[in-house]
């Protein structure tokens, strides 16, 4: 299963932290960035923008997920 990354909310455009499926506004993202296979994601902080870093497919998958 893909997580659907991104949406709108009014102006912004918002995308789906693929750790704890938070929304982030991309042009604040508290987590920073991260790339991974050619597509950049969005983090609510960094502890998920590492986590993420070590096991992308686990997440991405939707096998793991840590709720915030
Ligand atoms: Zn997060």
């Amino acid at each position: 299963m893909r997580i659907p990354f991104f949406s709108r909310r009014g102006e912004d455009l918002m995308a789906t932290d693929p750790v704890c499926h938070m929304q982030v506004d991309t042009k604040r993202p508290n987590g920073g960035t991260w790339e991974y296979e050619g597509v950049t994601y969005y983090f609510c902080g960094p502890g998920c923008n590492r986590a993420f870093q070590r096991e992308p497919e686990a997440y991405l998958s939707g096998e793991k997920k840590i709720d915030m």
